[in-house]
């Protein structure tokens, strides 16, 4: 009998989209920019001494947080910087999320949240979105533990209103908000600037989408002083020298390059907007995005056979085989020339 085993800790761990390792397809799976990243990163990484490389990098990743608190107009001890925003989500679970009372989640959100709850063993309930995929603020004015809430949510592409999310906070002194802002660059209203109103409030970002970094993983959080010392606290107790040199360098240099930034965030959504209405023109319905993604669904063909036959042809879209959304494929905005190819692949589907 191996012992071992029955104090081994029981997860069923976050299923990530696939990472195809082959370079002629069409990769609309993961919602990954199709740009690459700001040129100042390019040159940041061309001039890197690998002699750096001997020594550990800075704990506190100074000049990437200082480079955010700028952005942001914010204090430097209010930026938190992790190993991609998953690194931080799971950071903030296991810093705020320590009550026996059960935290709050949508039940079709980003399907890290209940994977990292049963990781750090929070209890936690469910909250079903309506039957327009959408959250019901009034869910979450119950007693908790704590909220997170991915705004755009993510698969749905949905956002919610700024002022719902800051009544949510308002209503929740005595629990830490968490909200996710993955995709809040497409276009959504961030709450960001609540950060000064509310101690209780965290907005993680990220690197991966919007800046086309998600190979250097990089995410952060923004909120008070306090919030982010007792993430600190946590991190430092756990795993002090997170972030490489190059992350650290090559962050900060995607995050001056205010111009490349916007120019890259416009196009994506043109894309986005020009293809949502081509595909409603093969016969899906989706809800406004405010994300890199389109969240469809098709009148007669089931979701499952589009996303099998259009990985047959190379092209990959993510599908979920999960109650309320298995007949909706989700799929990231590619390149114009990237979203033709799908376009002409789905005709040859659909037909
Ligand atoms: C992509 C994504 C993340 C994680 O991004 P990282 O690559 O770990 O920064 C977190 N939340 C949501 C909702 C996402 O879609």
């Amino acid at each position: 009998m191996n012992n071992w085993k029955k104090n081994v800790r029981k997860v069923v761990p976050y299923t990530p989209g696939e990472q195809p390792q082959c370079r002629n397809i069409i990769k609309l799976n993961t919602n990954e920019n199709p740009y690459p990243p700001s040129p100042k990163v390019f040159e940041v990484i061309k001039k890197f001494d690998s002699d750096m490389l001997k020594k550990y990098s800075d704990p506190s990743a100074g000049m990437l947080v200082d480079s955010l608190a700028e952005f942001h107009g914010v204090g430097r001890d209010m930026v938190f910087v992790g190993v991609g925003s998953d690194d931080v989500l799971g950071m903030a679970f296991m810093t705020f999320f320590c009550s026996e009372k059960p935290i709050f989640f949508p039940d079709i959100t980003y399907s890290f949240y209940d994977v990292w709850a049963e990781l750090f063993k929070i209890p936690y309930e469910v909250k079903a979105l309506d039957e327009d995929f959408k959250i019901r603020k009034e869910d979450y004015l119950f007693d908790n533990g704590g909220i997170v809430i991915a705004n755009p949510n993510a698969p749905t592409s949905i956002e919610m209103k700024a002022s719902d999310i800051e009544e949510i906070v308002a209503a929740n002194p005595d629990s830490v908000v968490v909200i996710d802002e993955a995709y809040t660059d497409f276009g959504s209203e961030t709450v960001l600037p609540l950060v000064e109103r509310y101690d209780n409030l965290l907005v993680v970002r990220t690197f991966s989408k919007s800046r086309s970094m998600a190979g250097m993983r990089i995410g952060y959080a923004v909120g008070q002083p306090e919030i982010i010392k007792a993430m600190n606290d946590v991190k430092n107790s756990y795993n002090s020298y997170t972030m490489s040199h190059l992350a650290i360098l090559s962050g900060a240099a995607s995050v001056k390059d205010k111009q490349y930034f916007q120019e890259t965030l416009e196009r994506v959504i043109r894309t986005r907007e020009k293809y949502a209405g081509k595909l409603k023109e093969l016969g899906f319905s989706m809800p406004d995005s405010s994300t890199n993604f389109l969240f469809a669904t098709h009148e007669s063909v089931p979701a499952e056979e589009i996303f099998n036959r259009l990985r047959d042809k190379n092209i990959y879209i993510r599908y979920f085989k999960k109650p309320r959304i298995d007949n909706y494929i989700r799929i990231s905005v590619g390149t114009d020339e990237e979203m033709e190819r799908l376009v002409e692949a789905l005709k040859e589907i659909l037909s």
